[in-house]
């Protein structure tokens, strides 16, 4: 073989690594002592985004995980229930860690993520029966990742959260792909995320900074987040130098988001076309494609380890499901090739 040694990375947009330009910002960065609120890079990230997130505040917190951690902890007591889409983060990828933290259960609602006002309404527990535990959040993740990137539809959006609202529920978006939602749907950052209480975003994903999230919501709510984020062991230092690489983002990478959502697409053009792959090409709106292999393909695992075999890495999420992700260190060339050898290894196991 004459290939590059280099594998195609489709497991997920995290495994961007910064370039150049970005450590040189990171290196440069002032800093200061964010816990005596000194870091001046953390602070301008913090208001920068809560501008365009058309919040009073926002924090730097070092993950996703604890953005919906620091979430569940001031929307919830111990004992109250989170409605969520089905195969939400939150769920299924925080180590049970809604219910070791704060003592909450979850209920998903609806199919493949996204549900409407009315099975929202449907879902909702009251307060004070004598036996439910009661509905005290509502999370919805935005674009939802295992759901295959799609984009909520904004007016459901608003009807839940106004069902929400009627009924003394808080209300949380679980925005860690929430840029590519902006840039796929053309709605603003602040549109997205003006009817919840409470909002996160990632820059570790595909705004491809190596650490970090960031939470938004009133001053006061953000003031509690520092607590909680302190007590979950996430208040850091001169964290300025991680911040600085989400300032970086924020002005050269953020508007190249659209090149991923037609990489993306273009794989899924090239697998739809195999019979057997189970596909709704409406559904690839941003930068994840998620395919179903019908009974006759291989499963999963070995459709992972046959293109892994063939220098292209995507990951199984079931038994018959499996997950590519674009992002910004994979090419347009690259992904045709991706998609190419996909294509190869699911044409010649189906027969
Ligand atoms: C990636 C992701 C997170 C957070 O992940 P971390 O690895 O903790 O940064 C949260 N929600 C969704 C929907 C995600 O895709």
């Amino acid at each position: 073989m004459t290939e590059a040694a280099e594998p195609i990375d489709l497991r997920s947009d995290t495994v961007t690594r910064p370039s150049p330009a970005m450590r040189r910002a990171m290196a440069e960065a002032p800093v200061g002592d964010d816990q005596y609120g000194e870091d001046p890079s953390v602070n301008r990230l913090q208001q920068r985004i809560a501008a365009l997130l058309g919040k009073e505040a926002a924090l730097f917190v070092p993950s996703g995980t604890m953005a919906n951690q620091i979430a569940l902890k001031l929307l919830t007591r111990p004992g109250d229930e989170v409605l969520a889409g089905e195969d939400a983060h939150m769920i299924w990828h925080e180590a049970g860690a809604g219910a070791a933290n704060s003592g909450v259960q979850f209920t998903p609602v609806g199919r493949g993520g996204l549900f409407t006002a009315d099975a929202f309404r449907a879902a909702i527990k009251p307060r004070g029966h004598i036996v439910w535990p009661p509905t005290a959040l509502v999370a919805i993740e935005n674009t939802h990742n295992l759901g295959g990137g799609r984009v909520w539809p904004q007016a459901d959006i608003v009807a839940i959260c106004k069902a929400a609202r009627d009924a003394g529920i808080a209300t949380y978006l679980d925005g860690a792909r929430l840029f590519n939602a902006s840039v796929a749907s053309g709605a603003a950052l602040a549109d997205l995320a003006q009817p919840f209480d409470l909002v996160s975003v990632a820059l570790s994903k595909g705004l491809g900074c190596p650490v970090g999230s960031v939470i938004a919501g009133s001053a006061a709510d953000i003031a509690r987040a520092a607590r909680a984020r302190r007590m979950f062991g996430g208040a850091m230092r001169q964290s300025g130098i991680l911040a600085a690489a989400g300032l970086y983002a924020l002005d050269h990478h953020l508007p190249q988001l659209a090149a991923d959502h037609a990489n993306a697409r273009l794989i899924a053009e090239q697998l739809a076309a195999i019979p057997g792959i189970l596909r709704d090409l409406a559904t690839v709106e941003t930068n994840i494609v998620v395919f179903r292999l019908a009974d006759g393909l291989p499963d999963a695992a070995s459709v992972v380890a046959r293109a892994g075999a063939a220098g292209v890495l995507v990951s199984a999420l079931g038994a018959r499901t499996v997950r590519a992700v674009t992002h910004r260190d994979v090419s347009h060339a690259d992904c045709a090739r991706a998609a190419e050898r996909l294509a190869e290894i699911l044409r010649s196991a189906g027969g």
